[in-house]
């Protein structure tokens, strides 16, 4: 089945299963309870649909994630947590409406205790998107959100099952109830795959670090490969978390792009920044250091456009997907044409300056390096990527190549829009952001 009908079907999948807890409300209460009523519990059935699934979406499930690609996964599920939360309000506001007396359910004096748990949801489900848009204002470090975020999202399934037991009335036929605790088996299942069966896996599929190198732009190479198995394969371009150091279990995992070939999984290579926290101490890192690797993810990968050429344009450390997709090229002798824009502080931060001249020999490749701060010497451009650069540096007929852009946001924003803007299809530029979360 191509990626594409795969989409098709995993979308189908997810409406289906967003509509099946609409069967409650057909089945559950074969006399209704008026319109808006019945609405209302629709639209709380959907609401509690949605959020079980928000768990499964970001479960990182590789079949479903694949065709999609992971970045776009996880913005959906951001920016559909603002429409489940439009339902999660809209589901008592209408019963509220129709009849205000039932006001006082939202007094916890006065409130049923269905109607309590319905609140502790509600309650928690804001303190959930509060702390996930505010994360970086509130001073949350990554790894203090992450395990918050989890438990909190526990926490508002949890309530909200208890919530729609407690009003029982949608729920309390033999059938409705034989399907509703499958689907509370079906999230707990899902919860026990992600926290349990994937790192008991990846204990089993250990690697070791073979090297740690210094790179330019404080960056690490870090040499890396399979304990005792095959390796994984992956498709250049892709990344992978890597729990360094640490057990399986830890939510201490930070996600790296391969920047080796993908002609050789026996021996990977990712190349890591100093960014913050965890990847200054890189360098620390000794050989024969346990690594688990949960991936290969990502729809960041030349293998997926069908072009006449390729053209890659990367900033500081996002050169290091692109690196993998040349490498890849390089030893596959493909011969079609490509370039490379690689935008950098200064000839000291350049990454990878002699293997991309070893690639230029062997690849049909032009390399255009753009220095924001270079040394006198320099003869190359300056500044940054501009229009009028990739006015002089883009082939002809650019719409038949692919693009790559991965980079600090800024750029990648102004590249996509100067790319949008000569009437490049959508569908041939492909993005990587380092800032997924
Ligand atoms: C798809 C992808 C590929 C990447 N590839 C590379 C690469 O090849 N080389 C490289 O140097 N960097 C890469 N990064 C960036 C790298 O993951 C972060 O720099 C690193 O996680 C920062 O961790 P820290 O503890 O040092 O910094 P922190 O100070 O803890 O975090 C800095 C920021 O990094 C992000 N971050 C931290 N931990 C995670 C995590 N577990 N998952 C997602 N984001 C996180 C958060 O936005 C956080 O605010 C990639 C990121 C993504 C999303």
């Amino acid at each position: 089945m191509t990626l594409a009908l795969r989409g098709v079907m995993w979308a189908g999948v997810y409406v289906a299963a967003i509509a099946a807890p609409l069967f409650f409300v057909l089945i559950g209460a074969p006399e209704g309870r008026g319109w808006w009523a019945d609405l209302s519990m629709a639209l709380g059935f959907i609401a509690m649909a949605m959020l079980g699934l928000q768990l499964v979406v970001t479960a990182r499930l590789p079949q479903v994630e694949a065709p999609f690609g992971l970045d776009v996964v996880l913005q959906y599920h951001r920016q559909i947590s603002y429409v489940i939360l439009a339902f999660v309000l809209l589901h008592p506001a209408m019963l509220m409406v129709q009849d205000p007396s039932l006001l006082r359910l939202l007094n916890p004096a006065t409130a049923t205790t269905a109607a309590l748990w319905g609140l502790a949801s509600v309650a928690l489900l804001l303190v959930l998107l509060a702390l996930s848009i505010w994360r970086t204002r509130l001073g949350l470090s990554y790894e203090v959100w992450r395990v918050s975020h989890g438990l909190l999202a526990i926490g508002v399934v949890a309530t909200a099952f208890v919530h729609i037991e407690r009003v029982g009335y949608y729920v309390s036929g033999p059938l409705a109830r034989a399907v509703w605790f499958a689907v509370a088996a079906g999230l707990i299942g899902a919860l026990a795959y992600v926290r349990l069966v994937k790192p008991l896996r990846r204990r089993k599929r250990p690697y070791r670090v073979t090297a740690v190198t210094a790179q330019p732009c404080e960056a690490w190479s870090l040499g890396v490969e399979p304990d005792g198995h095959r390796g994984l394969r992956f498709l250049p371009g892709q990344f992978a978390w890597l729990t360094i150091g640490r057990s399986p279990f830890s939510v201490k995992e930070h996600p790296f792009s391969f920047s080796s070939a993908a002609t050789d999984p026996s021996r990977l290579e990712f190349t890591i920044k100093a960014l913050g926290d965890d990847t200054a101490r890189i360098g620390e890192v000794e050989p024969g250091t346990r690594v688990y690797l949960d991936g290969p993810y990502g729809a960041f990968s030349y293998t997926r456009s069908e072009a006449a050429g390729f053209v890659f344009l990367a900033g500081g450390v996002g050169v290091t997907p692109i690196m993998s997709m040349l490498r890849t090229l390089a030893d596959l002798e493909d011969q079609r044409p490509m370039h490379l824009l690689y935008a950098c502080r200064s000839e000291a931060d350049l990454l990878f300056g002699d293997d991309l001249d070893g690639l230029a020999e062997r690849l049909d490749l032009s390399i255009t390096i753009v220095l924001e701060h270079p040394s006198d010497e320099w003869r190359g451009p300056r500044g940054v990527i501009t229009p009028e650069l990739l006015d002089e540096r883009l082939p002809a007929r650019p719409r038949r190549y692919a693009y790559f852009l991965c980079g600090p946001p800024a750029m990648m924003d102004a590249l996509e829009a100067d790319l949008a803007a000569r009437k490049i299809p959508p569908e041939r530029i492909n993005l990587e952001r380092f800032d997924l979360i």
